[in-house]
Formats: C-alpha cells, structure tokens, sequence
C-alpha cells in the first residue's frame, strides 16, 4: 500500500475507547528497542511518525494509527521492561489480554524479535500465546542489516527452531535504514486485512 496519510486517532488503555469505524486492524508487538517504531515509520514513508522508544515507566497505552482511512495499526508497548513494578505488569497484560482475545477487528499480529539474536523468552512467550489464540501471526526479524546475509538462513533457522514455528513462510527479515522487507510485510498485512 502506498501510504500518504496516517493519524494517531487514539490511545488507549479499555475497549470503551477503541475506535468504532470498524476498520481492519493489525497490531505490532516486541520488547521495547526490537525496532517497532522504525519499522513502522518505514511501512508508512515517514522519517518520524510512531514515537520511537517508549520509556519504561510511561502510561502504557495501545495507540491506534489510521492508515488512510482503510485500516489501523495498533502499536502496542513493548513488553520485557525489567524496571515496571509488578502492578504496573498486570495491567499491562490485562490491557493487552484484552485487546488481542476480544477485538472482532483485529486481524493480525506482526511480532517483532531482533534478528542478531535468539527470541527472548517474552518473545517465545508471545508468539505461543498469539498460537494459543489462533491469531494470525508474522514474525519480522528487525535489524537484519547488521548480520552478514551469509547468515541470513542461520538467523531464521534459530528463531524458528526457538518459537517451534512450522515453517519459515512467516518469517520476513527486515532493515529499516534498507527498507528491506517492506514490500514482503505489507503483502502479508494487506492479505490478513482485506484477503
Ligand atoms: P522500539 O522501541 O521498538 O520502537 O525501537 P526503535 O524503532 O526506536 O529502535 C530502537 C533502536 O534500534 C534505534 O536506535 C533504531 O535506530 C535502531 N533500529 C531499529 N530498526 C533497525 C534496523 O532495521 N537496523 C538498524 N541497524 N537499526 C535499527
């Protein structure tokens, strides 16, 4: 999709405050830092759009961005903070738990890992729990330009091996200063939104 206009149209933090055009929506989680604003910034043509790192600490909210009036990217904070208190951790997966199991409009999950390195167990813990739910899932392996493309096959083989994935067919390496993978992200997000 060629994207000119996207807006923040929510945050949100209960069900009560999600949008209700009924648009298609597809949320993107990872731990903070994997490069899930990059990567959006890269699918929507902008240098800066998604607030890039998130601080631990932060209101924790889902962010709604409308993507030309067609579908939403939902960004949802980065899990894996080891400095949130364990209230703070709760209600974070309680906002999450709810979004991802009761949203009829979500359509798919892309799950962000850093492809340098093997998933961590929130990764792995992520990607069953998306499993579990049967919700359709893309795992992007952000980063990819910082391993030699010699070792691009290595790189998938172990993610795949750790997240016991069926095959590599949902696995895309991505570089956001490269835009590599862009085409083949937004093939899948088009396909889960509107296939
Ligand atoms: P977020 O916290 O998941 O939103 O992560 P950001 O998008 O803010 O990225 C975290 C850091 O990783 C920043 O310094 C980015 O410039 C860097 N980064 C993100 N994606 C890539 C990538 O594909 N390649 C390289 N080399 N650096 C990246």
């Amino acid at each position: 999709m060629e994207v000119n206009h996207v807006e923040l149209v929510m945050s949100a933090v209960d069900p009560a405050q999600y949008p209700t055009t009924g648009y298609p929506e597809i949320a993107l989680v990872g731990r903070s830092n994997v490069g899930k604003s990059s990567l959006t910034n890269v699918l929507i043509n902008r240098r800066s759009y998604a607030r890039t790192s998130s601080q631990p600490g932060k209101t924790q909210t889902l962010n709604f961005y409308n993507v030309e009036d067609q579908l939403y990217f939902v960004d949802v904070p980065g899990y894996g903070y080891a400095k949130v208190s364990k209230s703070e951790r709760e209600k974070w997966g309680q906002m999450i738990e709810t979004y991802l199991t009761q949203r009829d409009q979500l359509k798919g999950v892309v799950s962000l890992v850093d492809a340098r390195h093997a998933p961590t167990e929130d990764d792995i813990q992520m990607y069953k729990y998306l499993a579990y739910f049967n919700l359709p899932t893309l795992i992007v392996a952000t980063k990819s330009d910082k391993i030699a493309r010699g070792k691009w096959n290595q790189a998938v083989s172990q993610i795949k091996k750790a997240m016991d994935l069926p095959n590599t067919d949902n696995i895309i390496m991505f570089s956001a200063p490269k835009k590599i993978g862009k085409d083949a992200v937004w093939n899948w997000i088009e396909q889960q939104a509107f296939g």
